[in-house]
């Protein structure tokens, strides 16, 4: 057999075997646990972004409530002071009085606020805290579910490097055009891209050529195309007994 027809064909072993490999792979418990972790901590990102917002503008409204006692503070003093001014003046007196009952309501409003706000602003400090707390969780158990990964997959892995090897050395021993064939039935047929002439039989799609069909083939290239299947044919050895 041609060393091109031998190295495709070994190439549709070697691939047929990382696919299965591949899937092996990918259903390791650690696997799901990954992938578990890893939507938690794109959870926790929105979330520790929503928090972070939130606490922000929960920091704004505490300074502007402080700005506005301190108004309301300074603004009592002027009153007071205005007030011992005009000690005389009993009409202005009452109104700077009523000004001044007006003034300590408003302060007694913002410092109201000033408590409900500082207890909003501890409830999102603390959950921020919560959620750095859980990131840092996350990161670690991600770690320890990957090492262990690694441990459990390490043979996998091995034989994984071994047909990446041959993979390559196969595909050098190739055509472009054959790899690029390859390619493309390799992604139309799901990997099942290259069957053989068994007598008359295609070893995939397994249906029997007729026998002018057959010595047509015959007499062409040693890799072709399946008249039915459309995936790639070796001809080569279709008439030995191995
Ligand atoms: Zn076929």
């Amino acid at each position: 057999m041609s060393t091109e027809s031998q190295a495709l064909l070994r190439l549709q072993e070697v691939d047929l075997e990382l696919m299965r490999l591949n899937g092996q792979l990918r259903a390791m418990p650690q696997q799901k646990k990954l992938d578990a972790i890893k939507a938690a901590k794109r959870n926790l990102a929105g979330k520790m972004k929503a928090i972070v917002g939130q606490r922000k503008d929960a920091e704004m409204e505490l300074e502007d409530n402080e700005a506005a006692r301190e108004k309301t503070v300074n603004r009592i003093a002027e009153v007071q002071g205005e007030a011992q001014e005009r000690a005389q003046d009993f009409r202005g007196i009452r109104d700077l009085e009523a000004h001044l009952t007006a003034l300590a309501k408003q302060l007694e409003k913002t410092e109201f606020k000033h408590r409900e706000l500082e207890a909003n602003l501890e409830k999102l400090m603390k959950a921020e805290q919560n959620a750095l707390d859980l990131g840092r969780k996350l990161d670690e158990e991600q770690v320890a579910q990957q090492e262990s990964f690694e441990r459990s997959s390490s043979e996998v892995m091995a034989r994984v490097r071994v047909l990446a090897g041959e993979r390559k050395a196969a595909l050098g021993a190739m055509s472009d055009e054959v790899k690029a064939s390859y390619a493309a039935a390799a992604k139309r047929f799901g990997g099942l891209a290259v069957e053989r002439l068994r007598g008359n039989m295609p070893t995939t799609c397994r249906v029997k050529l007729q026998q002018g069909i057959f010595n047509e083939l015959m007499r062409g290239p040693v890799i072709t195309e399946c008249p039915y299947c459309h995936r790639m044919l070796v001809t080569e050895g279709a008439l030995a007994d191995e």
